[in-house]
Order: C-alpha cells, then sequence, then structure tokens
C-alpha cells in the first residue's frame, strides 16, 4: 500500500545523482544538469533528472511531468478522494452497488493491471484489496504501536482471500465505467501504478521530442530516457538489503540506458512481531509476507511491466520467475537472497559495472 506515511528507504538510487556538475556538449550547445525533486506522489520521493540547455526548458518539462503523476497519484489512490475525480477510492467504495465512470487513464491501467495478473498467474492480483487492507491494517497498527504488534489472524485472511478474483473487476471501455460485481472485494493499485505512471511520464516526455538525457525516478522505480547528454551511461545501483552498511550501498551497479529498473524489497515498508520482519508484499498462496528474497529488481524497457514483475516475482521461485520472463521476452532480473549473495539472468548481467 504506498500511501501509508511511513518512512521509506529508496531502493535504487541513480549513482547518477552525485555528478551535480556535469556538463555536456550536444550539436555544438552546451547541456546542464538539472534536477527537482518532489515528495506529493505515491507517497515516495519523486525525481526528474534532465540534461538541458537551459533552466526553463527544464522546468517546462517537470511541469509537464508533474501534472501527469498528479493525475495518476490522485486516480490510483484508495485513501483518498478529490474533487470532481471518480478514482480507485470511489470504485472500491461502490463494489457492488454501481458502476463508476472514470478517466480513460484509469481504464488503461485496470486492463493493463488486469493482463499482468493473468500473465504471473495471479502473483501480482491489484484485486487483493481485501487482504492487502487486513496487513495494511496490523501493519501501521505495529508500526505506531511496536510493543503491541500482531499479526492478522488467519481466519480474517483467508475469508477476505474468498473475495480477490480479478473477473469481477468488470470494465466496460466504451461506457467508460468500472464495476466490482462482488462487494466484498477492493483494488489495490501498489504493485504497479508508480511504475506504469513513471512510464507514461517517460512517454509524454518523448513525445516532447527528449530522446536522452532524462531519468525518472519514483522511489526508486527509475525510467532513463536514452543515454546522458553527452553519450556516456546512465548507472544505477541495486540497493545493499543491508540499509545500515554504509560502505557498500550496492550490491551491484549497472549501466541503464532507455530502460527501466524496479525493485521489490523486504526492507521497503515492514513491521516487526516478535522480532520477526513482516514486510508489504504478500503472497496469493499463503496470504502471507514470504522470505526467499531480500528483494527482486526488474530490468526491462517498460516501467509499468517492470513494477508489476518486480512484485509477482517476489512471490515465486527463481525457477518460476525465470520461466515466466522467458516466456514474455526481452525482461531481465536479479533475485538478491537474505544472505546479500545475488542470481541473475544472462542479459542482467551483461550490464553489471564491474
Ligand atoms: P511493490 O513494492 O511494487 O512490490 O508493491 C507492493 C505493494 O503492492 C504493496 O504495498 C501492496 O499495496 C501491493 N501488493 C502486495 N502484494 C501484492 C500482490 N501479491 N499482488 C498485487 N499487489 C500486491
Ligand atoms: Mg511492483
Amino acid at each position: 500500500m504506498h500511501r501509508s506515511p511511513v518512512t521509506k528507504v529508496i531502493s535504487v538510487i541513480l549513482a547518477a545523482a552525485a555528478a551535480l556538475n556535469l556538463s555536456a556538449c550536444s550539436a555544438g550547445k552546451e547541456k546542464q544538469r538539472y534536477s527537482k525533486a518532489y515528495l506529493e506522489f505515491f507517497d515516495t520521493v519523486t525525481q526528474i533528472i534532465g540534461y538541458e540547455e537551459d533552466e526553463e526548458t527544464f522546468s517546462r518539462n517537470c511541469e509537464k511531468v508533474y501534472s501527469l503523476l498528479e493525475e495518476y497519484h490522485q486516480l490510483t489512490d484508495i485513501y483518498h478522494s478529490y474533487e470532481g475525480v471518480n478514482n480507485v477510492r470511489t470504485i472500491n467504495r461502490s463494489a457492488g452497488v454501481e458502476p463508476v465512470k472514470v478517466d480513460e487513464k484509469l481504464i488503461d491501467l485496470l486492463e493493463f493491471s488486469k493482463e499482468m495478473c493473468r500473465v504471473t498467474g495471479g502473483a501480482c492480483n491489484i484485486a487483493m484489496g481485501s487482504v492487502l487492507s487486513i496487513w495494511h491494517k496490523y501493519r501501521e497498527a505495529g508500526i505506531n504501536d511496536p510493543e503491541s504488534a500482531e499479526l492478522p489472524p488467519m481466519k480474517d485472511l483467508t475469508e477476505a482471500a474468498q473475495h480477490c478474483d480479478i473477473d469481477h473487476l468488470i470494465i466496460d471501455r466504451d461506457a467508460g465505467t468500472v464495476f466490482l460485481d462482488d462487494p466484498e472485494m477492493s483494488l489495490d493499485m501498489g504493485a504497479a501504478a508508480k511504475g506504469y505512471a513513471v512510464e507514461r511520464a517517460a512517454e509524454l516526455l518523448m513525445n516532447e521530442g527528449v530522446t536522452s538525457g532524462y531519468t525518472l525516478n519514483i522511489g526508486g522505480n527509475v525510467r532513463t530516457i536514452g543515454t546522458k547528454a553527452d553519450g556516456s551511461d546512465w548507472a544505477a545501483g541495486i540497493q545493499n538489503p543491508d540499509t545500515e552498511d554504509e560502505e557498500n550501498p550496492y550490491i551491484v551497479r549497472l549501466k541503464l540506458n532507455g530502460m527501466s529498473l524496479v525493485t521489490s524489497g523486504n526492507y521497503q515498508r515492514y513491521y516487526e512481531v516478535n522480532g520477526v520482519r513482516y514486510h508489504h508484499i504478500i503472497d496469493p498462496v499463503t496470504l502471507m509476507p514470504l522470505n526467499n528474497f531480500a528483494s527482486v529488481s526488474i530490468l526491462c524497457n517498460d516501467s509499468g511491466k517492470a513494477d508489476a514483475l518486480s512484485t509477482a516475482l517476489f512471490n515465486m521461485t527463481i525457477g518460476d520467475g525465470k520461466s515466466l520472463l522467458a516466456n514474455i521476452g526481452g525482461i531481465e532480473a536479479i533475485w538478491v537472497l537474505p544472505d546479500g549473495s545475488y542470481e541473475c539472468t544472462d542479459g542482467f548481467s551483461e550490464l553489471i559495472i564491474d
């Protein structure tokens, strides 16, 4: 759940962020590095880095990205309402009652999410809201009062799990409506809304003629457009799950040009019960957070897909994850194990910077 007020550790930090005063030449004109950060969206930090000849052009692009991200933030919010906006909260509140007219952007996102649920065999399922909201309630209570932290009763979880069938998410594109025909069902967009929004923002910049020199990063969902302005590589790091180890912030660093890198990690959002950590990614089979991995990161050309798949692969064995990626094609991954060792696909290892 991406809206709760918790301190977040950003899983991937662009290594490029340190290079504050880089400049580059393109077509004879000097390009300068600019950056902007926002805290308004998806309960995390949004950072835009861009190389431009002047700050005005960069700021204009940032304003367009800002408006689009604001729109996606509002449309996918399950905790707040916004005047004049029918969002996922509206859909959840109308479950079993009536179809809700929504913006076409939300229809597209819900269709995409439904497709990702199918592709991942339900390992990433936005219709798990009823189960996820129980975990959310216990996690928030446990964070606020660690002494009394408790696990949700399995009986509550299994009851809620009866209401997670995505076939009950009825999308009528012609009418522009969405209806949950199970009154107990609800949607939770936390698994892929950020990545999807980042991808749409990158698309917007590319439609404006941007071909390189930009990076968008929402809480570690990173999307680069082309290379840096001087043709050199963008680099990103896979966070060391031992977030206290300041000497070794990354497990590996890799080249990231014109691609997305999205991480699901057990250190991003969690609480503890009797000294055991329970994180925010819930396996639809056991209805519990699994401890097979510290993180899974997905590398591909579509940040929305990368986000949905990072959540899905967290809930699978490495073998099943590899088979799924092989079926889809063109997608790479790295699995970081709890002891900090890792396994990755061949295409991923080719991009690792020694
Ligand atoms: P991510 O960090 O991208 O893996 O997304 C995790 C967020 O997605 C959680 O905070 C929940 O809101 C939601 N979520 C957790 N488990 C699942 C799941 N199995 N399928 C879909 N969404 C999930
Ligand atoms: Mg995800």
